[in-house]
């Protein structure tokens, strides 16, 4: 998130009220500005569907009376509790409600997940995934320019030095919406296939709950070798992202852990092949840190205890340069920040010490 660096303590309490209602009204306009007028599969101007971005049936199992805390609970920046109080945490609208209905099926039901996921069920998965990143990035591009806009208003002399650091924003995300779209686009193209572009990684079913929910892809900076995965400072067109997708859904009395990535990626493989190499526990332990130090919305129980949320909210900052004048320093910074193996203590979530039930 990256305005999640943002100090609230120097603010008065009528400037944080201020500062909260302002940046909720970014949100709200920004997510209508980067609406769509038809759905994204079908092109038709159906009703939208409130779709999620983890199956519902994971964030019961990990609710307690019915509710459950997402990652923006655990930011300490209070101007981003603003988020998740807007209604709709965790859903968004760019498919209509037949496609929604119809392509999800196998998705949508927990008895896929009892035993290795098909090839079918992946694609489904990143079909999500992209479509989901797709609102995510295009709602965010709204939020910049936007901001941009105030500031050229409110500040004008201040606005022109922002803004080239708007402005690579903005080429940034744009960037990341174009990928999202190939990905959505060989999804679709694949729904009616047997076969998909993705292959299974690993997948790992324990024998209790886990009390976080995550859907989603990662873009990895490096793996456990410190090999660069994924060069963020690297500003050639060309130069694509490789995705990793990760899910973790707690089911109603087992949990299943899943990652896969496109037949495509490369610069992924040695990674993937050291993943599979691991046993389970050390598996879990990489992946609990991908968890923890790149997803950005995850779900977890309230019944987590708050000596470890705070252990979260201490990883979920971790935050790379957004801009830089030193690409190779930057990166370098990059890769021992996110040494998959580097000496760090972080809870691990997926151990049966944290289970729900
Ligand atoms: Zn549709």
């Amino acid at each position: 998130m990256w305005f999640a660096d943002l100090n609230t303590d120097d603010l008065s309490k009528e400037q944080l009220i201020e500062a909260r209602k302002m940046i909720g009204q970014f949100i709200k306009q920004s997510k209508s500005e980067a609406k769509h007028e038809e759905c994204l599969i079908c092109g038709q101007k159906a009703p939208f569907c409130n779709s999620h971005t983890i199956p519902q049936f994971c964030l019961k199992n990990i609710a307690d009376n019915g509710k459950m805390k997402s990652f923006n609970a655990l930011v300490g920046t209070e101007l981003l509790s603003v988020e998740s109080g807007v209604n709709n945490a965790g859903t968004f609208h760019i498919i209509c409600r037949q496609c929604d209905g119809t392509i999800f099926q196998d998705y949508e039901d927990p008895q896929a997940y009892a035993t290795t996921p098909s090839s079918k069920l992946l694609n489904q998965i990143a079909l999500k995934n992209a479509l989901r990143d797709i609102n995510k990035h295009e709602t965010e591009i709204e939020m910049i320019k936007s901001i941009k806009k105030m500031m050229h208003e409110k500040e004008p002399l201040l606005s022109f030095m922002m803004d080239s650091c708007f402005d690579s924003q903005i080429t940034a995300r744009s960037r990341d919406v174009e990928e999202c779209y190939d990905i959505f686009n060989d999804a679709k193209n694949n729904l009616t296939s047997a076969n998909s572009n993705y292959h299974l990684i690993s997948f790992d079913q324990l024998g209790y709950v886990v009390p976080i929910a995550f859907q989603g892809m990662v873009a990895l900076i490096t793996g456990v070798n410190r090999e660069v995965i994924n060069d963020q400072y690297n500003y050639d067109p060309n130069y694509s992202v490789e995705y990793l997708h990760l899910s973790v859904f707690p089911l109603k009395n087992t949990s299943v852990i899943i990652t896969f990535s496109d037949d495509k990626n490369t610069r992924m493989i040695a990674f993937e092949n050291e993943l599979k190499k691991m046993t389970i526990t050390q598996r879990l332990e990489i992946i609990n840190r991908i968890l923890m130090w790149y997803a950005e919305d995850y779900f977890f129980s309230p019944k987590l205890p708050k000596e470890v949320s705070s252990q979260l909210e201490k990883a979920a900052q971790q935050m790379q340069d957004l801009v830089t004048i030193n690409p190779e320093q930057s990166l370098r910074n990059a890769v021992n920040d996110y040494d998959l193996r580097r000496d760090t203590c972080l809870p691990i979530l997926f151990s049966y010490e944290y289970s729900v039930v």
